[in-house]
């Protein structure tokens, strides 16, 4: 089996971006500028806004947090994320999610300058991915994809199964897989949790990409010998003798899938890393957009 390792090619693609980051500094420009909003105290968001940040520290980049308590008004947030739009300092923003019910994610979304939606969630920047033109691409789905072309994970005629639908992940990174390309041109096909015979369509795929987050869900018997098997998932699961009191676990139970399957990401240290550092490659285009 071969390890996708993720965290070592985020590790290579962050010294490209910091190597860019250099350059402009070199040439009296000013670095990359990430904002983040934040609403609410959800432990998980915090924690990937901080990694998101910290990983701005490391490539040199600019990071500004913007933080507001869960009873914030739709109108009121539109309202700081017009601000961000007008912002000539600022050069991508995130506003992470889940955002708390009282607001319409889908308005917020669009509020959003599509030039500065480094998450690739606006309608427009969704529409040209899909279209295969130049867009801003989610991260996760774009760390996956990047993946898939350094391991050279032959693609093209492959049948790719991907089980989850979100927004996000499943939808995008569907699309992304049947586009024209050399490391795409899968026959694919969109599994959700309404879907019959789960277990036939992951045994028939060449390719699975799960991220459903169900905690080892995904178990060997389930899969081709000889797969390659994307795991997504992020779940807390309780775990008392850890000192954070628990333990992240992924969609696809390790240990027996990575005696069948010939290329497999672990979690964590699979795509979770790549989804960092491809926001933070987005957000360098954005930089380099906003001069030309
Ligand atoms: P969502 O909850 O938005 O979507 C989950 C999807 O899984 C839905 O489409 C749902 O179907 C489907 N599903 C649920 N149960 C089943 C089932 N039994 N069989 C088949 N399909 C099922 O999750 P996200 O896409 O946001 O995230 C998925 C996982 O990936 C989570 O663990 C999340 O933490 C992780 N994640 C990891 C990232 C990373 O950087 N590594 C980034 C983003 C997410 P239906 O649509 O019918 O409800």
């Amino acid at each position: 089996m071969i390890l996708l390792d993720g965290k070592k090619i985020s590790e290579e693609i962050k010294n490209e971006i910091k190597f860019s980051v250099e350059k402009l500094i070199v040439n009296r420009q000013r670095p990359p500028h990430l904002a983040a909003i934040l609403v609410g105290e959800d432990g998980a968001s915090l924690t990937y806004i901080g990694s998101k940040i910290r990983s701005c520290d490391q490539v040199g980049f600019k990071s500004s947090l913007f933080r507001y308590s869960s009873d914030i008004s739709e109108i009121d947030l539109i309202k700081k994320i017009n601000d961000l739009n007008l912002d000539s300092e600022i050069d991508g923003f995130i506003v992470q999610l889940p955002l708390p019910s009282h607001i319409d994610e889908h308005r917020v979304l669009l509020s959003i300058n599509p030039k500065k939606d480094v998450d690739g969630f606006h309608p427009t920047n969704f529409g040209k991915m899909a279209l295969g033109l130049k867009s801003f691409v989610p991260a996760t789905p774009y760390g996956i994809m990047k993946l898939i072309e350094k391991y050279d994970i032959q693609t093209e005629g492959k049948s790719c199964l991907v089980v989850g639908r979100s927004n996000i992940v499943g939808r995008p990174i569907s699309i992304l897989m049947s586009l024209r390309g050399k490391y795409a041109n899968s026959t694919v096909t969109i599994a959700h949790s309404k879907s019959k015979n789960l277990l036939e369509l992951t045994s028939k795929a060449d390719i699975v990409i799960m991220a459903l987050g169900i905690p080892e869900f995904l178990k060997s018997d389930m899969i081709q010998k000889g797969s390659t098997v994307i795991d997504v998932g992020i779940t807390r699961v309780e775990d008392k003798s850890k000192k954070n009191g628990y333990t992240i676990k992924g969609d696809v139970d390790f240990k027996s899938v990575s005696k069948k399957a010939k290329y497999l990401t672990p979690v964590p240290g699979g795509v979770g890393p790549m989804t960092i550092a491809m926001l933070l490659q987005n957000t360098l285009d954005a930089r380099l957009l906003n001069s030309s």
